[in-house]
């Protein structure tokens, strides 16, 4: 049974370094100091939606769209798994070049390059399930998809329409085909309350989630919400380290998006119960495109010559790179649970 709103708001509302201590204790005893390493691979920037808040919606057309080519993205990949990484996350907006069917061959290939045992994260999107099994069938391990927010009224007008219910029920899909599942939320979005934060956190634990991403909201002048403030750092370390308490096994990365909004801040978020890095493996001339928001962090570094500093700063921190495949733990209990309940009926 997971916490009750009033429980999780009773959490957040403690001092935050106390619940920042309390979040570092239990990732370092359930994940030690290892922190995984996932390669971010941004290959299109075509998104059919029209999110309020997404510098991709596609009524900008203030940014030059690409989409890299399956040459581009094998090159990409075998580069980085020479180089160590052994998980790679494919992420791209809901782009209707990019059929089911070409994304299946295009994991069979990046396995059949690299590794069958490299893990492939994909975030493309809302599909149906049908095509999520597809997708898992071909190789797929993983999937993300935030909700962003667990408000219903707020989803349906920052994403110009589409239910918070849809989203869910792809969620639920993804689930039932077997993932590794993601999800998470924004921090700071218009319109947020106390009682919304709780609840974004509270829908992280209904759903068990195996990977959860938080990020700050960052104003984007493109977009109708260009002129709000963002969300804050500690805004998000806090909702960080509530969610490690929350959710103990979860694999929980330390975002892009807190980078970009302030100095440190993917530092602050490892400090809170983080436990993951994912340095942008994406070719350099495509970076400076995929503006999700302003003041990216990534755009002019090489995410796998990254690596070195990275090292570097963990060292200092007492944390150490991991490249293996960093499954969640979460993830693994919830295999083992299944594989006993399915003898039990045998
Ligand atoms: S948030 Fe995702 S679905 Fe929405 S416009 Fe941006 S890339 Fe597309």
């Amino acid at each position: 049974m997971t916490a009750a709103k009033t429980e999780i708001a009773r959490l957040l509302a403690r001092p935050l370094e106390h619940l920042v201590t309390a979040a570092d204790a239990l990732r370092a005893a359930r994940h030690g100091d290892g922190v995984w390493i996932r390669g971010l691979l941004e290959f299109t920037n075509r998104c059919r939606c029209n999110c309020l808040y997404c510098g991709l919606r596609s009524g900008n057309d203030r940014i030059a769209r690409y989409s890299l080519t399956e040459e581009e993205i094998l090159r990409t990949v075998k580069a980085a798994f020479l180089r160590g990484v052994r998980t790679f996350v494919l992420q791209g907006g809901e782009d209707p070049d990019w059929t089911t069917e070409r994304l299946c061959r295009l994991v069979e290939g990046i396995k059949g390059t690299v590794s069958a045992e490299a893990a492939v994260t994909l975030s493309c999107g809302i599909r149906s399930r049908r095509e999520y099994r597809s997708l898992a069938e071909s190789g797929a391990d993983r999937y993300l998809l935030r909700f962003e927010t667990a408000d219903p009224v707020l989803h349906e007008r920052l994403r110009e329409g589409i239910p918070l219910a849809r989203r869910l029920e792809a969620l639920s899909d993804l689930r039932e085909t077997g993932y590794e599942v993601g999800s998470g939320f924004m921090v700071g979005l218009p319109g947020e309350t106390e009682d919304l934060r709780a609840a974004n956190l509270k829908l992280c634990a209904d759903l068990d989630l195996d990977m959860v991403g938080i990020g700050p909201f960052i104003a984007n002048p493109d977009t109708p919400l260009g002129d709000l403030s963002s969300g804050t750092l500690e805004e998000t370390v806090r909702m960080t380290a509530a969610c490690r308490i929350l959710l103990p096994d979860a694999n929980i990365p330390a975002t892009t998006a807190a980078g970009s909004l302030a100095a440190g801040g993917r530092e602050a978020m490892l400090a809170a119960g983080a436990n993951v890095l994912m340095p942008n493996v994406t070719p350099l001339a495509y970076r400076k495109r995929y503006l999700l928001y302003p003041g990216k962090d990534t755009i002019r570094r090489d995410g796998i010559q990254e690596l070195e500093t990275i090292a570097g700063r963990l060292q200092e921190m007492g944390r150490r790179i991991d490249l293996g495949r960093g499954d969640s733990p979460a993830f693994r209990r919830r295999l083992i649970t299944q594989n006993e309940f399915r003898d039990g009926q045998n």
